[in-house]
């Protein structure tokens, strides 16, 4: 099949108009905003004026740009999805076609030429610098990566009005809701301009600091990054390696103690009946993928630590043999899980018993098998830079793994 490829030349025109947008807010969200608390001081109402058209603006970016237009990890109603239109042009992050087109383009060519926010070209430019740049793309073949969303006449009619969108939703909307308490300058500075200038930064620090600190847990293929830190800042957008690896995952952040208010806001929809069809991954590719990175970081070692050929053959037979019975374990762990789950209401007192223990027993199978992994990886990750003796310790610990592990 014949894909667009979409050059971004070199030297781009500078576009003065997103230059001076990207420019001029922060200094009145600073600056202006200083000055108005200085002279007239702060209500309450101003407050809450940019905290909740800041979690609007983001939930729209994060939930509805981002994880259901672009990549489509979950269906919603309508009004769900006028929602994210709405305030999502108020993000004034360009219109969801452009966005999402730019976002996909940057999964299928991350860290290449043609990804927008290519991050090998420094991490300003990945944050903003690449919107200070015109778009030199062939506009008519650029948008080839979004047909479905061209199809959809709620998307066209927010590319077509934009503009007003971001004039009336960005700037108008908070200088009404300032109006309310007599004070109209209040409202547009705190939910116009401070909070247009936080929805940014947040925004564009999942395209240079998400791409630039933090593990990577899921793959190694990328320079996408998970961070714990990041992922409060971005309503959960900050579980990068996890979302690039799995990008049709409606969670970012897989674990319940992982921040991902995202996450949490779609489940919240899916209670109420606003949104179904969530994507989950199945949690065995997880665990293979977790394995994957394991096992290409223990031969990252050996090379280092300068490995023969014989040994190294050895060290692969022993990974391949651990991943291959914790992935077991886990498969048959999952599958019983499921089935307790499932016809748990069925069942008599008696076979409820037997399948408590049968549950356990799997569970302990599974974590036992864990353990063993782990234990092999912390002994692979204890070598030290190449020398002779290192290449000792690790004949050494292949003998001990074979009496101990399998
Ligand atoms: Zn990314
Ligand atoms: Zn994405």
């Amino acid at each position: 099949m014949d894909f667009y490829t979409p050059t971004q030349s070199e030297r781009r025109p500078i576009d003065w108009v997103n230059a001076a947008f990207l420019i001029v807010t922060p200094l009145v969200a600073v600056l202006g905003t200083a000055w108005y608390v200085r002279n007239y001081g702060v209500t309450w109402l101003e407050i809450a004026n940019v905290a909740v058209m800041f979690v609007l603006t983001s939930l729209s970016v994060t939930a509805g740009y981002h994880r259901f237009f672009s990549h489509r990890s979950y269906e919603c109603s309508k009004a769900v999805k006028l929602f994210y239109l709405v305030f999502g042009a108020a993000a004034v992050e360009n219109s969801l076609l452009s966005w999402a087109s730019d976002h996909r383009y940057h999964h299928r060519y991350v860290d290449s030429p043609e990804d927008p926010y290519n991050i090998l070209k420094g991490g300003l430019y990945a944050h903003m610098g690449w919107i200070f740049f015109k778009d030199t793309r062939d506009q008519d073949r650029r948008f080839e990566n979004v047909p479905d969303l061209m199809k959809d006449p709620l998307v066209m009619w927010q590319h077509r009005w934009y503009l007003p969108l971001v004039i009336g939703f960005t700037f108008l909307l908070p200088t009404l809701i300032g109006l309310m308490g007599g004070r109209p300058v209040g409202g547009l500075l705190w939910g116009g301009f401070l909070r247009v200038v936080l929805v940014h930064h947040t925004t564009f620090f999942i395209n240079s600091l998400a791409h630039l600190y933090g593990e990577k847990p899921y793959s190694l293929k990328d320079t996408a990054r998970d961070s714990w830190w990041l992922a409060p800042l971005t309503f959960g957008e900050g579980y990068h390696n996890f979302h690039h690896k799995f990008q049709a995952d409606y969670r970012n952040g897989l674990r319940w103690w992982q921040f991902d208010a995202t996450k949490w806001w779609i489940n919240l929809l899916n209670w109420t009946g606003q949104a179904w069809r969530l994507k989950r991954t199945p949690e065995t590719l997880i665990l293979k993928a977790r394995l994957e990175v394991d096992k290409e970081l223990v031969a990252l070692r050996a090379r280092q630590a300068n490995a023969s050929e014989r040994l190294w053959a050895r060290i692969q037979a022993r990974l391949d043999a651990g991943s291959v019975r914790l992935q077991e374990a886990h498969a048959s762990y999952v599958l019983a899980r499921a089935e307790y789950r499932h016809r748990y209401d069925d069942w008599t007192q008696e076979m409820r018993r037997q399948w408590d223990e049968k549950l356990d027993a799997q569970r302990a199978d599974y974590t036992a098998a864990l353990e063993r992994w782990q234990e092999m990886m912390s002994a692979m990750n204890r070598l030290s830079q190449p020398s002779a003796q290192s290449l000792l310790t690790l004949t050494a610990l292949m003998d001990v793994l074979k009496h101990r592990l399998f």
